[in-house]
């Protein structure tokens, strides 16, 4: 099938990292990586967990060649990850992904011992080297290490766990990955059976004409329905790989290691999760809002989706490039000077290609080198937002690479946070140059159903997790009708009334990832869009002063607790009514779309 849009050639350029498939700085890299990692392992192993604490000087030259090693052996990693993501049906691009994992798997046994070495330092040593002066640069990573210290296992046991995780879990994920985007679903159109893949099909949910719609949702479910017992048996040994390995790590539940990884208390959590679900009926509301607009008098889950305007204009690359480019200089000239870097030096890859992976994401790749973005840019409105979104990780990883490899990353609920935050400063801009009323409405309703997907729907996700690993435990093996209940439970409270799901609903969690790659990711995408709302009401109020903090923030990467980074801007996350704030203003615009209604 021929692809194309006003984003052909738009290709990003990796050869800041390699120069191709059989670079051989590749193989160059990866022996270094081995033999610095076999002499770290020499220069350090038991000489860490010593009577009365390493030396800061020693620890500060551990850890500095230590952060230098992950960069240099992640390198061929990321390469071979971005190549494949590029053209996924390159078998060459494939051996490099599983060659390039499992060599890293090989140089990480000679370095594990360090953290676990660290960990067995008793508490006040550990405490005064954090404290002291000498290792100020490393004092977040020292610590949030201690953090796991009650759940590390003895060193041949980790090893074994990560050694079998390759054919284990990894391997699973990886089933997953292949089946669900192989998945055909039958679509009849005009007495045609066309097969389509998830994401084409997907795409018709978007279709003004609901029978397209409701075929799209009967096609998806076959699909789905057709691999519904490999699907259901990956998921069920996945939870329980998630018991065995929270059990042997001495955890309470099945959260709890993903709170710990964000930095994060279960009773944060579960605030915001209880505010949002009080919200419900802002959800309500908008739906009442669409089906009226759309001349429905019942909506079912198909029709969510239903665009409310047809005559949505189409943007296309140069003018999608100047509308993000203009609302990140409005904000800050210098958050607007490395976007032009992206675009300036090739870090972007935006146009369609037959095997390029689907969706977008921005790689924070390595420090020592820049991001990278994927996307497919189709020539629609809502491409604006993916490109505003991506360049907002793009600006965060970029100014947190100054903190290195081993600070840079953050936890998950602050990784959304400059990404929201690209798109609300240029959603404004878009409404700015659009002054139809219809239109306007459109894009306010496209920016609320958004920002549902990301508040609301992410707490369903993760209820609907929770009720899995729950019944998973209590009943052992559960069958997909089983699942699809919970699944069809947890849903209806969000849409009460007003949105009707069908059977063919209940099957539709057969296909998401989140639960697969990284269970329990979604509350972090409520967490970081209500942050971010709470973050543009501040902008709102306090303008250009709040700029340079916000770039601080976004530099500090993971250097510190996201708590102890957005004290620095005056939010305070364990205010259970924090969460308040973002609510409210997500109901606000939907009083807006109401009234922008009223007056059509
Ligand atoms: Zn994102």
């Amino acid at each position: 099938m021929a692809v194309s849009s006003s984003a052909d050639g738009v290709r990003w350029d990796l050869n800041d990292l390699y120069r191709g498939a059989d670079d051989p700085a590749i193989t160059a890299d990866i022996q270094q990586a081995l033999e610095r990692a076999k002499q770290f392992e020499q220069a350090y192993r038991g000489k860490i967990d010593v009577p009365g604490g390493p030396s800061a000087e020693l620890l500060l030259s551990a850890l500095t060649e230590l952060e230098g090693l992950y960069e240099l052996m992640s390198k061929p990693g990321v390469y071979a990850g971005l190549l494949h993501a590029g053209k996924t049906d390159d078998p060459k691009h494939g051996a490099l992904v599983a060659r390039t994992s499992e060599e890293r798997t090989v140089i990480n046994k000679h370095l594990i011992f360090f953290d676990l070495e660290w960990v067995k330092v008793g508490d006040e040593e550990a405490r005064k080297l954090i404290e002291g002066p000498t290792l100020q640069k490393y004092r977040h990573y020292l610590e949030e290490k201690r953090a796991w210290r009650p759940h590390y296992l003895s060193e041949p046991e980790e090893k074994v766990l990560e050694e079998k995780a390759v054919t284990g879990r990894e391997a699973f994920v990886r089933l997953f990955d292949e089946t669900v985007s192989t998945i055909k679903c039958p679509f009849k159109h005009g007495g045609w059976t066309s097969m389509l893949s998830i994401q084409q099909i997907n795409a018709k949910l978007y279709d003004p004409d609901r029978e397209v719609r409701r075929e799209a949702a009967r096609g998806w479910t076959t699909g789905l329905k057709q691999n519904a017992r490999l699907l259901t048996y990956i998921f069920n040994n996945l939870v329980q790989d998630h018991k065995s390995d929270y059990e042997l790590r001495r955890f309470t539940g099945p959260m709890d290691s993903r709170h710990l990884a964000n930095e994060i208390t279960a009773t944060v959590v579960d605030a915001l999760m209880t505010a949002t679900e009080r919200h419900h009926d802002v959800v309500q509301r908008y739906y009442h809002l669409k089906g009226k607009l759309l001349g429905l008098n019942q909506l079912y889950d198909y029709d969510r989706y239903a665009p409310i305007s047809t005559a949505l204009p189409s943007c296309d690359w140069p003018t999608a490039r100047t509308i993000v480019q203009e609302s990140y200089d409005a904000f800050s000239p210098k958050a607007g000077s490395i976007l032009r870097e992206f675009f300036e030096k090739n870090w972007i890859d935006a146009e369609l290609r037959p095997g390029k992976r689907g969706g977008a994401f921005s790689s924070s790749a390595v420090p020592s080198a820049h991001p990278y973005i994927l996307m497919n840019f189709t020539d629609k409105l809502r491409d604006v937002m993916t490109l505003a979104h991506e360049l907002g990780h793009g600006v965060h990883q970029y100014l947190s690479r100054a903190v290195g490899y081993l600070q840079c990353h953050t936890p998950l609920t602050t990784a959304e946070m400059a990404s929201v935050f690209g798109e609300m400063l240029t959603f404004q801009r878009l409404l700015a140059r659009h002054p139809e009323p219809r239109l306007r409405l459109a894009l306010l309703c496209q920016k609320i159903e958004d920002g549902f997907a990301t508040v609301f729907r992410q707490v369903v996700l993760t209820r609907f997790e929770q009720a899995l690993h729950k019944a998973r435990r209590e009943q052992g093996e559960l069958t997909t009708e089983q699942i699809n209940e919970l699944w069809l439970t947890v849903n209806r409270p969000m849409h009460g009334e007003v949105v009707q799901m069908t059977e063919d609903y209940s099957w539709w969690w057969l296909y998401i990832g989140h639960f697969i790659h990284v269970p329990f990711y979604c509350y972090a995408y409520s967490f970081g869009e209500l942050l971010v709302l709470a973050l543009v009401q501040k902008y709102r109020q306090e303008g250009q002063a709040f700029v340079p903090k916000y770039l601080d923030l976004l530099a500090a990467g993971g250097s510190a607790a996201p708590h102890v980074l957005l004290a620095r801007l005056g939010v305070d996350v364990n205010d259970p009514g924090f969460w308040e704030l973002g609510l409210k203003l997500l109901g606000g615009m939907v009083t807006e779309a109401e009234e922008m209604a009223g007056k059509l």
